[in-house]
Order: structure tokens, then C-alpha cells, then sequence
């Protein structure tokens, strides 16, 4: 990927570029929760995006992505407004790059990418975080790994106009080879945690994706700060549901109407899976863990509503499976990806027997794929 990107940009630039990387992400358990002050548990995957860069002559940024072929100039003193266009992620970076006070230089990008587009394994944010760093390094800087992923967050939130919380720019700049990384999204502290050598990490691409996704995924988040208004004055000092625990839901649950309730009722009790799940982890039980990931699907699906009948499907393939310690939807919902732990030495079959009973029940080409959790951001040589 990376030679053929090299070569692409010198036959259109004449000249040899840095190249930047960035990965996209499978997220273990912890939906949602990151934008409520809460806990997550990503890792960072395979498949990345990189960000061939060099200094051009003048104020200008020139943005190509290899995967449409498009590209387009702005000028870095008068960047424009949001278009509605995929270079909205990029310029939106450069913005909140230069609005931070870093000094970026006219540059030439070219980007390309093997992480699924519009699939929840986070390719914004792994364009975002490539691209940053891409920009940051073409003008002679250096930036810290946590500042990146909340330039990039910022330039998703305030510039492309989606809400999303810390988490997949976090991991995407953060990751770490061969761990998940249990992640404060109030402190941004984070650590690692392991996936028993015996257990594999199996990602399966429903190859759905709801139109909705973005104005749904916005609401559940107006619906969790209400949840927190209405909480407030029975739980004084409360500012996120990450201050609400289980107890204090079951207590005050009547104050809030059925469907604030539910929402509320995911992510109070998702918070506490995550921590579980990191338990579970690090004394070796994959089956304890895969029990948290089906009660996480569960309440994704009753509470949060945000599964769709073909990830629901899928998801209740893989859990019939015996070798199948427990399968949940991943990423921000309304399709995409389910994210299952299984037996190893049964990897191979189970993503066969799973890909085809979906295909056979939806008409649908599934994805599989086992992953290896990987590094976050950095130059490639
Ligand atoms: P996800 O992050 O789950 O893949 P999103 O809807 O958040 O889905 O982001 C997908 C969007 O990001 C695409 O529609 C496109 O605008 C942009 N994007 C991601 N990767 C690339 C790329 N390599 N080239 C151009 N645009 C990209
Ligand atoms: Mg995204």
C-alpha cells in the first residue's frame, strides 16, 4: 500500500512525501459511552489510512484521495466553510489544527486507505488522525498523540457537524500492538488489556448501513444529556451519565420518561460491562467476557435501539455458534460490523459457517475477518 501510494504521489508531485498512518478500530465493548464521560475498550486494527505529504511553494493545501480519485485546493488563509464533501474531514482538521496554534505549511496530500468506508471500523477517524499528523509533520512540527485525536474529534464535532465522542480518534492516534486499550474518556487516561491467547478476534461486516446514521447517532446523545437534566436535581454534582451508577438508575428512574429511561439504562449499565470486561480479561475468561458482550448487544438493541434486523441477525448467528464465547454489534450502530470472541482453533470455521447462514438469510456479502490489534499513528519509513 504504502510503495504504491509513494509512487502515485511522486509521478503527480514530482517529489518523495512523508507518509503518515493511521489505523481504523474495533471496539471490544463500550458503546456510546464515550461522549458520556465513560469507558470504552477499542483496539486498533490492520487496516489503516495513510497520508502521503510534502511542502508546496505556496499557502495552499492539495488533497487527493486514491479512493475516489478526487481531489481538491483550498487555500490555507481563507480554508471554507463545511461542503457536505469527503475533504470536509481533512480541511476540518487543518482548522482546528490552526485554530490550536499549530503553524501548517502549504502541502501536498494523497491518501489512501484499506480500512471499509461507512462500515463503523472508523475510517474518519483514521483519515483524520492521518492526515493531521501528515500536516503537522510536512510543516517541520511535532504533536503529542492525545492532542491529535482531540483535533481530530473537534474537527468531526465542529466541523463536519457529527457529535461523536473521544474514542475512535483516541485509538486511532493511541493504539497499541497486540492490546486493546480500556479508555477514561473523562481523564483520557488509558491501559492496556489483553485478549487470552486462546481467544481470537473475529469482525464481521454486515454490509448495512442505515441512511439515518448520523441524525440517530446525534440524538442518542441529546437523549443522554437530558436523561442527566432530569437526574440533576435528585443527584446533585452529576454533569454526565458516567456520574449515575446502576444504584443511583434504579433509585431515580421514575423521574425520567420510558424511552430517556432506557437510554439512560445502556449506558449506565454499558459502563459497568466495560469495567467487568476488563476483569474478566486480565484473569484469562474469554467466556466471562463474551457474556458481557451478548448483555451489551441486548441492551444496544432493547435499550439504545440503535442495532438494525440484519446486525441483530448476524449477531444471533454468531452467538449460536458453540465455539462462540459472545458476539455484540460494533461502532456507532444502524448497521456495520458485528465483533465477536471465539475458540482460535475455530476461527476459520466459524466466520465460514457465519458469512454463509447470513448470506443465505439476507441475499448479503458478509466480510470476516480475524484481527490483530495494531500500533496507532506513525510515520512509515
Ligand atoms: P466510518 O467512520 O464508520 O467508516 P463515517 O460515515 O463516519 O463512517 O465516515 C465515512 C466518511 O469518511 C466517508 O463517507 C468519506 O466522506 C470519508 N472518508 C473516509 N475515508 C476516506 C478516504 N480514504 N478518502 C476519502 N474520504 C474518506
Ligand atoms: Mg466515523
Amino acid at each position: 500500500m504504502t510503495h504504491r501510494l509513494i509512487e502515485q504521489f511522486r509521478r503527480r508531485h514530482g517529489v518523495q512525501p512523508a507518509v503518515s498512518r493511521a489505523p481504523g478500530r474495533v471496539n471490544l465493548i463500550g458503546e456510546h459511552t464515550d461522549y458520556n464521560g465513560g469507558f470504552v475498550m477499542p483496539a486498533a486494527l490492520e487496516f489503516a489510512t495513510w497520508a502521503a505529504a510534502a511542502p508546496r511553494p505556496n499557502r495552499s493545501l492539495c488533497i487527493h484521495s486514491t479512493l475516489n480519485d478526487d481531489e481538491v485546493t483550498v487555500d490555507l488563509d481563507h480554508l471554507p466553510a463545511r461542503r457536505g464533501h469527503w475533504s470536509d474531514y481533512v480541511i476540518g482538521v487543518a482548522v482546528m489544527l490552526q485554530r490550536a496554534g499549530y503553524s501548517l505549511c502549504g502541502t501536498n496530500l494523497m491518501i489512501s486507505s484499506t480500512v471499509p468506508v461507512g462500515s463503523g471500523l472508523s475510517s474518519s477517524a483514521a483519515l483524520e488522525v492521518a492526515t493531521g499528523h501528515a500536516l503537522v509533520h510536512a510543516a517541520g512540527g511535532k504533536i503529542d498523540p492525545v492532542a491529535l485525536a482531540k483535533i481530530g474529534q473537534q474537527a468531526e464535532n465542529d466541523f463536519v457537524g457529527m457529535r461523536c465522542g473521544i474514542m475512535d480518534q483516541y485509538i486511532s492516534a493511541c493504539g497499541r500492538e497486540g492490546a486493546a486499550l480500556l479508555i477514561d474518556c473523562r481523564s483520557l487516561a488509558a491501559r492496556p488489556v489483553t485478549v487470552p491467547d486462546r481467544a481470537a478476534l473475529v469482525v464481521i461486516d454486515s454490509k448495512v448501513r442505515h441512511q439515518h446514521a448520523g441524525g440517530e447517532y446525534n440524538l442518542r446523545r441529546q437523549a443522554c444529556e437530558e436523561g442527566v437534566a432530569r437526574l440533576l436535581p435528585v443527584l446533585p454534582g452529576i454533569s454526565q451519565l458516567r456520574d449515575v451508577s446502576v444504584t443511583d438508575l434504579e433509585r431515580h428512574g421514575g423521574l425520567l420518561p420510558d424511552m430517556i429511561f432506557r437510554r439512560c439504562r445502556h449506558i449506565v449499565t454499558e459502563n459497568q460491562r466495560v469495567l467487568d470486561g476488563e476483569t474478566a480479561l486480565n484473569r484469562g475468561d474469554g467466556a466471562a467476557f463474551g457474556q458481557l458482550m451478548r448483555q451489551s448487544h441486548s441492551s444496544m438493541r432493547d435499550d439504545f435501539e440503535i442495532t438494525c434486523a440484519e446486525v441483530d441477525l448476524l449477531a444471533d448467528l454468531a452467538n449460536a455458534e458453540a465455539c462462540c464465547h459472545g458476539a455484540r454489534m460494533t461502532g456507532g450502530g444502524f448497521g456495520g460490523c458485528v465483533v465477536a470472541l471465539v475458540a482460535a482453533h475455530e476461527a476459520e470455521g466459524f466466520m465460514n459457517r457465519v458469512t454463509t447462514a447470513y448470506a443465505e438469510r439476507t441475499g448479503l456479502k458478509p466480510m470476516a475477518f480475524a484481527c490483530h490489534p495494531g500500533p496507532g499513528v506513525g510515520l512509515v519509513s
